[in-house]
């Protein structure tokens, strides 16, 4: 492959813009367009960890991040039915300075953004893609216009993309989000990601999410498990329904739930998991969630999807042919792609089923060996996103 490429990136989210931020930086042309008008982040906070802070040090972005968001030290769920403490991650466990960050989607997003713009990468908004032709390198968008041809195009389409398999049917439960401030005078813990059980068909969860700009008041993200075909009733039935169903799990919340008068306040998220087999075909490669969407339960999807991005920017300095490129990416992030994909499958219906066994063999036998070691330190290492050692295979280390 020649060394400067003409590059088509379809979706301007997480891994779009850090995979034009990488691409644009190496010289290449890249123009990425999204469905937007504007493009913008649609949706709740989401946690950092160790994976994706190094990515953003190699944008640059890492301080920045850091101090938009939030540092989390620890995750902390406890059974509302019994008052025990069933899980319990502290990522000191693994290294006395590891720490995940609590982040606003819209401050990740206008971090990554800057960086894609400052690179070079042309942003195309208003485009929605409705098909690629990975043998030509072409993108057709919503006009029926074509887009191209492209050396290479990239799909960062998320979840829905209509480049890559069809995602699975929904998983059963989603969850309900929303941005709140951070309490003055709460009873929260400000470095942990606290959630409340009930069995696994109920769950409540607080995690603090700095600010969207700087000099704004601290945020959290609050989520609240529902099943998904229970949203429509959630929606038609009064607020005060939910309002109470939540102060019952976690009364400490009541100074939060209380803030929410409308039920457009909560944003439902539908959650999917399906991985997407090959990840790249003729020009065509997939990164994020079009390659392998997963629940947000562990919170690695947006990690994955700056780890795809640095990979294929890496691939591609290579200079080997479409294929070689694609095969190298492969290569990169296959391992820890299957490794998380199913640790994400196994760990979400311990938290979010109807199963009675799962969440007593989560109550009573995994969480008193999770304090046992070498448990913790594994712990810290899988919430870290480390296992499987994603970043040794792209020539990176944890830390600065
Ligand atoms: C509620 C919730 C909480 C989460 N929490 C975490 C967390 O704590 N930690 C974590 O790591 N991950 C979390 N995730 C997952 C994370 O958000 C995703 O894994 C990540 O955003 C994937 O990045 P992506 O670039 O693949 O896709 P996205 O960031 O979704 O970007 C896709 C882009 O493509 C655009 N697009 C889509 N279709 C078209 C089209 N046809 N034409 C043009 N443009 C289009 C969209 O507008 C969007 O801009 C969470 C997800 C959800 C839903």
């Amino acid at each position: 492959m020649s060394r400067c490429l003409n590059i088509g990136i379809a979706g301007a989210g997480i891994g779009g813009l850090a995979a034009g931020a990488f691409l644009a930086r190496d010289g290449h042309r890249v123009s990425v367009f999204d469905q937007f008008d504007a493009a913008g982040p649609v949706g709740s906070g989401l946690m950092l960890q160790e994976t994706g802070l190094v990515i953003l040090d190699q944008l640059g972005l890492r301080d920045a991040a850091e101090g938009l968001g939030a540092p989390i030290t620890r995750l902390w769920g406890v059974s509302a039915d019994t008052g025990r403490s069933v899980l319990d991650v502290r990522y000191a466990a693994l290294r006395p300075a590891l720490h995940g960050i609590g982040i606003q989607r819209t401050a990740l997003f206008t971090l990554l953004e800057g960086a894609a713009s400052a690179s070079g990468a042309r942003l195309v908004p208003a485009t929605r893609i409705t098909a690629a032709n990975p043998e030509t390198g072409t993108l057709v968008d919503h006009q029926g216009g074509a887009q191209g041809p492209f050396d290479l195009v990239i799909d960062a389409l998320g979840v829905r993309s209509v480049l890559s398999s069809a995602p699975a049917k929904a998983l059963p439960y989603g969850a309900l989000w929303a941005t709140l401030p951070w309490p003055e005078k709460g009873p929260f813990d400000a470095e942990a990601l606290e959630q409340r059980y009930q069995a696994a068909r109920k769950m409540a969860g607080i995690m603090p999410s700095g600010r969207a700009r700087a000099g704004d008041a601290d945020s959290l993200t609050y989520f609240w498990s529902i099943r998904s075909e229970a949203y429509e009733a959630f929606r038609t039935a009064p607020l005060a329904h939910w309002k109470d169903a939540a102060r019952a799990l976690w009364p400490e919340t009541a100074m939060l739930v209380d803030q929410i008068v409308d039920h457009d306040q909560l944003t439902f998220a539908r959650y999917r998991h399906r991985t997407h087999w090959p990840a790249a075909e003729g020009r065509l490669i997939h990164i994020g969630d079009s390659w392998h969407a997963a629940s947000p339960q562990l919170g690695q999807g947006a990690n994955m999807a700056l780890l795809d991005a640095f990979a294929l920017a890496r691939a591609v300095r290579g200079g080997g042919t479409a294929s070689e490129t694609a095969a190298l990416y492969v290569r990169q992030r296959a391992a820890h792609v299957r490794l998380y994909q199913l640790m994400t499958w196994a760990f979400t219906p311990v938290y979010q089923s109807d199963s009675k066994l799962l969440p007593w063999v989560r109550d009573w036998l995994a969480a008193p060996v999770s304090k046992l070691w070498p448990a913790p330190p594994v712990l810290a290492a899988l919430v870290g996103g480390g296992l499987g050692s994603p970043l040794k295979k792209l020539g990176l280390k944890a830390g600065r």
